[in-house]
C-alpha cells in the first residue's frame, strides 16, 4: 500500500443520493478487486468531527484505467465538500487495503449478498472477472429499499443477459412507494431466497458487504441456512 495524489475528473448520480465519482488512476497505483482505500480532502471548505478522511470500496475494477468510488450522499462535511469539489481537484489516496477479494477456484460458486451501497466491492470483482473470461458461476443478491436507491441496477440487469455464469437477483426490502410496480423480488435474506436459486447452499463461498447493522443480520441468517462460518466473507461499511 502507498499513498497517492489522484485527480477528480468526474461525477455524477447513480441512484436516488448516490454519487460516484471517477478519479484519475496513478501511474504505478494496483489492486486487487474488492479492495479498498482511504480519501482524504486537502484543504476542505469546511470539516467537522468526523474529520476529512473516509474509506471506500474501490467501484471500478483493476482493470479501468480510471478509479470511482460510489456513496450515500449524507449532510456531513466531508459528504458536503466532496459533492462540490471541482472538477481537475487532487485528493489523497492511500490505498489498496482489505482481503474481500473473489477465491481463486473457479470451480466454487460465489454468492454476494450485497445491502444498499455494499454494492460497490461486488461491482469491481463481478467486472473484473468477466474481463478476465473466469468461469465461477456468481450469484448476486442485491437488497435495497427501492429499485431508485440501487445503485447500478440496469448496468446489472444488461450484464447478467449477457454473461451465463452471472445470475442477478435484485431485491427490494419493501413494497412500498416506487416499489408498487416491481415485479421482482422483495424481502431480506433468508434461506428461502437463496434455496430459490441455489441448489446446494453448502456449494458456494458467500460474500456479504454493506453498512454493519446488514452484514451482521446477514451473516446470523446464512448460519441458520447451515452455512459454516468457513465460507463467509465479510466487508462492514462501518459509518453507516
Ligand atoms: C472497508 C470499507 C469500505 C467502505 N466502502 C464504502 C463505499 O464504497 N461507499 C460508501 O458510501 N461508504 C463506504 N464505507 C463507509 C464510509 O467510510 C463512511 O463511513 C460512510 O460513507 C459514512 O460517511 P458519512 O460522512 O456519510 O457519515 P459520518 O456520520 O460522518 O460517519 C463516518 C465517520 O464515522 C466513523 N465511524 C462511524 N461509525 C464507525 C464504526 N462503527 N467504526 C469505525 N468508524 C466509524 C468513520 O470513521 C467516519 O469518520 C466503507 C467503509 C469501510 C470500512
Amino acid at each position: 500500500m502507498a499513498i497517492y495524489k489522484i485527480k477528480l475528473l468526474d461525477r455524477k448520480m447513480v441512484a436516488k443520493d448516490t454519487m460516484l465519482f471517477t478519479f484519475e488512476k496513478p501511474a504505478g497505483f494496483t489492486f486487487k478487486a474488492g479492495q479498498w482505500g482511504d480519501f482524504t480532502l486537502t484543504n476542505p471548505s469546511e470539516t467537522d468531527d468526523e474529520g476529512n478522511v473516509r474509506g471506500f470500496s474501490i467501484a471500478s475494477p483493476p482493470s479501468s484505467d480510471k478509479i470511482m468510488i460510489t456513496t450515500r450522499l449524507r449532510s456531513t462535511a466531508f459528504k458536503r465538500v466532496i459533492q462540490k469539489t471541482p472538477i481537475g481537484t487532487e485528493i489523497t489516496l492511500d490505498a489498496p487495503h482489505g482481503s474481500f477479494t473473489l477465491h481463486h477456484n473457479q470451480a466454487i460458486p460465489a454468492v454476494f449478498i450485497a445491502g444498499g451501497i455494499g454494492i460497490t466491492p461486488v461491482r469491481s470483482i463481478l467486472l473484473q472477472a468477466i474481463a478476465d473470461k473466469l468461469s465461477h458461476k456468481i450469484y448476486l443478491f442485491y437488497f435495497d429499499h427501492n429499485s431508485k436507491t440501487m445503485a447500478f441496477l440496469e448496468e446489472l440487469q444488461i450484464l447478467e443477459k449477457q454473461s451465463s455464469n452471472f445470475k442477478f437477483i435484485p431485491i427490494t426490502t419493501s413494497l412500498e412507494g416506487p416499489n408498487t410496480t416491481w415485479s421482482g423480488e422483495t424481502g431480506h435474506i433468508n434461506c428461502k431466497i437463496l434455496s430459490k436459486y441455489i441448489v446446494d447452499l453448502a456449494a458456494p463461498i458467500y460474500y456479504v458487504s454493506g453498512p454493519a447493522a446488514m452484514v451482521t443480520a446477514a451473516h446470523k441468517e446464512l448460519n441458520e441456512c447451515g452455512i459454516d462460518d468457513d465460507l463467509i466473507r465479510t466487508e462492514e461499511f462501518s459509518g453507516y
